[in-house]
């Protein structure tokens, strides 16, 4: 899934979640599941880090965050880290720790480009909710 698509549900489960432990296991095994599903990946790594800066300014200048939101957030995009490095050349496939990237658990199929409509519908939808609930 793309990176604004893991930080939106991420920060969405830590507005759910009671704390910040749970905030930050909850916002990484969603990460797990969105990857699971088929969806459509950016090709490129700059739109992928621009929207999801996008979507963390959105909530910070709409003061919709809190620290489980931020935390739910962060540990939700966390493992696309090392598909960034992996990306850029800084990490080889072999060097891939998480789970749903190795090939342990497998990766959602490729799909067309219209499901980044899903994705943005879900973005949208989430940073709505959080604004009118914590804004
Ligand atoms: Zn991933």
């Amino acid at each position: 899934m793309t990176v604004f698509t893991h930080f939106a549900a991420g920060a969405l489960i830590g507005y759910f979640s009671p704390g910040v432990v749970s905030a930050s296991l909850f916002g990484l095994a969603s990460h797990v599941v969105l990857d699971v599903i088929p969806h459509y990946d950016f090709e490129s790594v700059k739109l992928e880090i621009f929207l999801g800066v996008l979507v963390l300014l959105i909530l910070v200048v709409t003061r919709s965050y809190s620290l489980t939101i931020c935390l739910g957030g962060a540990f939700a995009v966390l493992p696309d880290l090392e598909n960034l490095l992996w990306k850029t050349g800084k990490l080889r496939e072999d060097q891939k720790i998480f789970p749903g990237h190795t090939g342990i658990i497998p990766h959602g199929r490729k799909t067309g480009r219209m499901s980044i409509l899903i994705q943005v519908v879900f973005v949208v939808a989430v940073i709505t909710y959080l604004i009118w609930s914590v804004g």
